[in-house]
């Protein structure tokens, strides 16, 4: 019999990934707590509708990549591709926006049908916030000040944003015409994805990875010349804000979005790290959209971040939330002194790993290093004569320490700050020198 699979594209995530999901979504939840932002749960699955008016017809999301069924009362249904239409079809019908002002976060699966590869899958996850009722640019910072803090809380490292302002619906109107003015001097020049979206969606050719049409782009109309005056003055107030809280950005006048609903604030941030799918967060101003859905009209500005390309990230780093001792024990008798200390370091809060099951030395130590931990301590029965235990990094070239029982944790805490002080450092592996 052949054996069964699961769906392309659809991952399943292991124990051992599991960890750095967990620990990543109760740092962003917390962050998101922080500035005041309360959880919604909604449906995986909506009505085909709700997509298709807000999303776009002419995106590549409605267009060719939603899961759409009919159920059995001949209903059209899609599984989300996405939370932000779900979150304002939910506001709406529970009275949430009725004069009121909403910081809303939630996460979950999503659903495209793309062609699955690094970074892209069919089933992936999205943490995302929505605050809506707020049309100044302040809370356009305050949220990439949010997601700024996620990045360090996480330690993600190198991470660049850009942001880019699409002016409002005239804005974008006239932009749009001029832009399809100057692209068709080029027309057969163009990729073929271009030449089509020349048709449906032409600002979405400012997002060709292809080389020729880059060319070409590089020299189309600026969006930001187009600007109405509303919109300017708010893009300069957000820079404004961004520079005073220390933020790093680049105006990106191609930065688009893939979803029609957007105005205004557009915002990115990517990873040269992630291979072609460097975009790990994204996200931008829809102040037509809760009208657009039956609402009053209503200024609202939202991000999603993509967990599968969070974690990746995560992963490329130095483990420093992950574990943080692997326990070496050589003996039955260091077995047993072993099992103590590793109770004494978890009461401390460490993460530790005992070594479990009986094997040599080397093979310990193998363990060890594939267990990602910061240090390993090694018990033996020798050491314990002598009162004394070996500490030794894994993630550092130091040299390994005898220390004193008494002084254990204070020794691998020390240890473990250096390791993330030198942070980023590759794993210099084991040589065992005992
Ligand atoms: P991309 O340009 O990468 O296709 P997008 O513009 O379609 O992204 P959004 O709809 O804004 O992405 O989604 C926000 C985030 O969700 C992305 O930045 C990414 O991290 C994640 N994401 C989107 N599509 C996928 C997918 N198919 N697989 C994994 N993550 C995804
Ligand atoms: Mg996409």
């Amino acid at each position: 019999m052949s054996k069964l699979q699961s769906i392309k594209g659809m991952k399943d995530i292991l124990p051992a990934d599991v960890a750095s999901w967990q620990h990543s979504e109760a740092v962003m939840r917390r962050v998101l707590e922080a500035y005041g932002y309360r959880e919604i749960r909604l449906p995986l699955i909506e009505k085909t509708d709700l997509f298709a008016r807000s999303i776009g017809m002419q995106t590549d999301i409605v267009g060719k990549e939603m899961y759409t069924f009919t159920d059995r009362d001949g209903e059209s249904i899609t599984l989300r591709p996405e939370g932000t239409a779900g979150c304002v079809r939910a506001g709406i019908q529970h009275g949430l926006f009725h004069n009121q002002q909403q910081r809303l976060y939630y996460l979950g699966p999503m659903f495209r049908h793309e062609r699955p590869q690094r970074g892209r899958h069919r089933q992936f996850h999205q943490i995302g916030a929505e605050a809506v009722g707020w049309e100044g640019p302040d809370i356009d910072a305050e949220m990439i000040l949010l997601v700024s803090r996620i990045w360090r809380e996480l330690r993600v490292g190198e991470i660049n944003l850009e942001i880019n302002s699409l002016g409002d619906n005239e804005t974008r109107q006239q932009y749009r015409q001029k832009l399809v003015n100057y692209l068709l001097r080029y027309e057969s020049q163009l990729d073929e994805d271009s030449q089509k979206r020349l048709n449906t969606n032409p600002l979405r050719v400012l997002d060709s990875k292809d080389e020729r049409t880059r060319k070409i782009i590089a020299e189309a109309p600026n969006i930001l010349d187009s600007l109405d005056s509303y919109s300017r003055t708010h893009f300069e107030a957000l820079q404004e804000y961004l520079s005073a809280a220390g933020i790093q950005y680049r105006v990106n006048s191609r930065l688009v979005r893939g979803l029609d609903y957007y105005w205004r604030t557009v915002f990115e941030w990517s990873s040269s790290r992630l291979g072609a799918q460097g975009t790990v967060c994204a996200g931008g101003r829809y102040d037509g959209l809760v009208e657009e859905l039956g609402g009053k009209p209503t200024p609202a500005i939202g991000f999603a971040l993509g967990f599968e390309r969070l974690v990746e990230l995560l992963s490329l780093q130095t483990n420093e939330m992950g574990v943080d001792v692997y326990l070496v024990m050589l003996g039955s008798i260091a077995k047993r002194t072993g099992i103590v200390i590793g109770e004494e370091l978890r009461d401390a809060g460490l993460n530790v790993i005992n070594h479990c099951g009986e094997s040599g030395i080397k093979s310990q130590m193998k363990r060890a290093d594939k267990s990602n931990a910061q240090v390993a301590i090694l018990v033996g029965e020798d050491e314990l004569k002598s009162g004394t235990l070996v500490v030794k990094p894994l993630r550092s070239g130091r040299e390994q320490i005898s220390v004193a029982k008494d002084r254990l944790l204070e020794a691998v805490r020390d240890v473990i700050d250096c390791i993330a002080v030198e942070n980023n450092k590759p794993s210099k592996g084991i040589e065992f020198n005992g």
